[in-house]
């Protein structure tokens, strides 16, 4: 097989694949292109030629996640929207300690496992949410009947027709002014269930900026990982 010369940014795999597919490695951005054996160079830089576009949003949104300090590093914890050093100590417990102003969370987890992880953002969410929602609530005069956290794969949070509220514990994963809107969010299906426009001035009318909340929620939200 003759030598392919690519440009440097751009690693080839072939494989018995059928059809040609891209990405972007996180780690050092490089374009990933795994294509057919079949498949020759001229076809390939075709390729990805035609999907510059998706390949420079890609790697925007890299950029961004990381401009965000949201991209996890070994030993740290994303908390509300920024990264905290984790100072593991064997007999804290593993809720822990919160220091915002030092970005400092003292616990007994480990951060490199991903239960652990999924399981302190619960203890968490359990811990500051409760005070929080009830605060929303009194300001703006809803009436709830339960919270309860989960870990849930696509949906933020629910309210059931009952009045019981529910929230995804990655949440706490979001910047505060998010969190703000998430609780809102819920506390306004108390009173108008379906997102007409009703609920919509409602929501305004308790979260003036919710519109940059739901931004946040449609584009760094949705790469967001505990
Ligand atoms: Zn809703």
């Amino acid at each position: 097989m003759p030598m392919e010369l690519f440009p440097p940014e751009i690693e080839i795999i072939r494989k018995r694949v059928k059809r040609m597919t891209l990405r972007i490695r996180t780690e050092d951005e490089r374009i990933i292109c795994t294509i057919p054996w079949y498949v020759s160079k001229a076809e390939t830089m075709e390729f990805i030629k035609k999907n510059t576009p998706w390949i420079e949003k890609q790697k925007q949104k890299l950029q961004q996640l990381r401009s965000m300090q949201i991209h996890r590093e070994p030993g740290t914890l994303i908390f509300m929207g920024e990264s905290f050093r984790v100072i593991s100590v064997p007999n804290a417990t593993q809720l822990g300690i919160v220091n915002h102003d030092e970005r400092i969370i003292i616990s007994s987890i480990n951060t490199e496992d991903k239960q652990e992880r999924k399981d302190w953002y619960a203890l968490q969410a359990k811990e500051v949410l409760p005070p929080l929602i009830n605060e929303h609530a009194k300001e703006h005069g809803f009436a709830f009947k339960k919270i309860s956290i989960k870990h849930q794969t696509s949906k933020w949070g629910s309210c059931s027709v009952d009045g019981s509220l529910h929230f995804n514990a990655k949440m706490m994963l979001t910047p505060k002014h998010v969190i703000h809107y998430l609780i809102i969010h819920e506390l306004a299906h108390t009173r108008e269930f379906h997102h007409g426009e009703k609920f919509w001035q409602l929501v305004e009318s308790c979260c003036p900026d919710y519109l940059e909340a739901e931004k946040y929620l449609r584009t760094t939200g949705r790469i967001l990982e505990m």
